[in-house]
């Protein structure tokens, strides 16, 4: 007995010597996503071990035994978060999707995606929300597992494994290539509802956190985005998704898959470029969040559409996005941040922010979005998203005050990711 006691005594005290540091932040200001007022002056955030113990002024907060990390100038926020993001891909005008899905191994673009997360953390987003592989299998589920365990830096991931689309509605598209040859597709196809329902099953099974759906894509015979699964295909899957705990995000860029989409009862809605006013009041009833993804179109513009910023108008793609933006926002839907990384680079996640101000959204708001907003669209409102106490330590600090330019969100100086110390002035 004694003996055991002794072991237990020699177990505590070394779970105690593990125990990090406690860490004080000192900024000029602290933000902390509450709502879309101005930050505290003269705040500090006080970290103990993966959690954040206090948020305060600086002179009621316990620093006994804490390291100090002055931040002069600087502004304390919440971990930035991009709920659509593809780690398995790279900017258009380095290789074309095409050419990225046919030509790049799994195993070439696994090696991309570990250097390709470190860079998004270096820049202040310690959550994403990957929105398909894109033809590398069930990849992101080991890539989150390797930053879960700190083999590799990287920000918290949320993954769905491939999408789901109808058989043929997708790419690289058959029409392009020789009949006899087979064609890798970047995403899952099924047809009928008895294979949309077990594909849900297969990527739930192969560790999806969420499940992706395209409602829509380039089907039409002139190339012309139509809606592609049947109102009851998609019900099915919404119902298998979530009588297992998983959340829907659907890609619709037409109004019709929209609306199906809705209709269907999913959680996110992707894109929307060419929604209704009616179906974006639709989404405001039923409780579905918007993803605007206004980077992906600019830069779709700026590679294959002649847009050159600052020079030329914007493209009718840029006009269709921005409508819908400016409808969302009126029509008073939940606009989460998600700006589909990947299709340009990789911690620049920060410029889908300029755009939702550009198109409407206070400095404030699109920080919003980019925190507590996204963390309420996880289901994660109790412990991401917000600087409180009992939350994960997931926090940044930008050089001068985002929710006045947002510019700043650009400017990371630091970056903590579950209490760990990722990056410091
Ligand atoms: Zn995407």
């Amino acid at each position: 007995m004694r003996q055991m006691i002794t072991a237990l005594a020699l177990a505590l005290s070394a779970t105690t010597a593990l125990a990090a540091q406690p860490i004080l932040l000192k900024p000029a200001r602290v933000w902390t996503a509450e709502d879309a007022g101005p930050p505290h002056e003269g705040w500090g955030v006080l970290i103990k071990d993966n959690r954040i113990a206090a948020v305060g002024p600086v002179a009621g907060l316990d620093a006994t035994g804490a390291e100090i990390i002055d931040l002069p100038g600087a502004t304390v926020i919440p971990g930035l978060m991009d709920l659509h993001s593809h780690l398995l891909l790279h900017p258009y005008n380095e290789a074309s999707w095409d050419d990225q899905v046919l030509k790049e191994t799994p195993d070439y673009r696994v090696i991309r995606a570990t250097v390709q997360a470190r860079a998004t953390l270096d820049a202040g987003f310690t959550t994403l929300r990957e929105l398909g592989t894109e033809g590398a299998g069930t990849t992101d589920v080991a890539l989150k597992r390797a930053i879960a365990d700190r083999v590799i830096p990287g920000p918290r991931l949320f993954v769905t494994t491939q999408a789901i689309v109808a058989t043929g509605a997708y790419g690289p598209a058959r029409r392009n290539f020789n009949p006899d040859a087979e064609i890798p597709q970047g995403a899952q196809e099924v047809s009928g509802i008895d294979e949309a329902v077990r594909a849900v099953r297969e990527q739930a099974a192969a560790g999806a956190d969420w499940i992706k759906i395209y409602a829509d894509y380039r089907v039409g015979p002139d190339g012309a985005t139509r809606a592609t699964f049947t109102q009851e295909e998609l019900k099915a899957m919404v119902e298998v998704a979530h009588s297992g705990g998983r959340p829907v995000a659907v890609h619709a860029a037409g109004d019709e898959g929209m609306r199906r989409a809705i209709l269907a009862g999913v959680d996110t809605i992707e894109h929307g470029y060419g929604g209704s006013e009616a179906t974006f009041r639709l989404m405001a009833e039923k409780g579905v969040a918007y993803f605007p993804t206004l980077t992906a179109s600019e830069s779709t513009s700026t590679y294959f559409g002649g847009y050159v910023a600052g020079k030329t108008p914007p493209t009718p793609a840029m006009q269709a996005a921005e409508r819908a933006f400016k409808l969302a926002l009126k029509s008073g839907v939940t606009i989460g941040m998600g700006s589909d990384v990947g299709v340009f680079r990789h911690g620049d996640n920060a410029r889908e922010l300029v755009w939702m101000v550009r198109h409407g959204m206070s400095p404030a708001q699109a920080m919003l979005a980019a925190t507590a907003v996204d963390a309420r669209v996880l289901g994660r409102q109790d412990d991401l998203g917000k600087l409180k106490a009992g939350f994960l330590a997931d926090i940044v600090a930008v050089a001068g005050d985002p929710t006045r330019d947002i510019e700043a969100s650009k400017a990371v100086v630091l970056v903590i990711k579950d209490g760990v110390v990722h990056r410091r002035p």
